[in-house]
């Protein structure tokens, strides 16, 4: 009986996301296929729980709606931060996400909408926030996840011993 996907599994897997206009946003070709935890929210809810029970071969196109994907968009307008109070040695894009502490020290993600010149656009909603996510996707490994996996909460690579940091 062939292994198929469920909590505490590792899966790999090739993938093509697409918005709704069929613009490819993302894709493994070219690249590493993704390797990830099965229940352990590695990659966005309706991915996982389209991905839950398959095996090797399987082939799925399935919609992600915003809220089994990045969420729903806030509609609050990016806020504006100067350059300076990034730190000058890291090399800031557009779509990137930094990690920030609220007035509590409660971490939560902002994302760089945009920047013009000396001036950060930042916002909380992840670039794909408020979007469908289009996803074909092949499963091309299954197997059980090494102990330290499981108490990470994460996979290791494909043979469970990649150095991660
Ligand atoms: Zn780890």
């Amino acid at each position: 009986m062939s292994e198929t996907l469920t909590t505490g599994k590792v899966g790999t897997f090739e993938y093509t996301l697409e918005d709704d206009t069929g613009k490819v946003i993302d894709s493994s070709s070219g690249k590493s296929p993704m390797v990830y935890l099965h229940g352990a929210q590695n990659i966005v809810p309706g991915l996982e729980k389209a991905l839950e029970g398959q095996a090797v071969g399987g082939v799925l196109d399935v919609v992600v709606p915003p809220e089994e994907g990045y969420g729903e968009s806030s509609g609050r307008e990016p806020q504006v931060v100067p350059r300076r109070e990034f730190p000058k040695d890291v090399n800031l894009f557009v779509g990137m996400g930094l990690r920030a502490q609220d007035s509590e020290g409660k971490p939560f993600v902002i994302y760089i909408s945009d920047i013009c010149g000396s001036r950060v656009l930042v916002t909380t909603d992840h670039p794909l926030a408020g979007k469908n996510l289009n996803f074909h996707v092949e499963v091309v490994g299954v197997r059980d996840a090494t102990s330290d996996e499981i108490a990470h909460g994460h996979a290791h690579g494909l043979d469970g011993h990649a150095h991660h940091h």
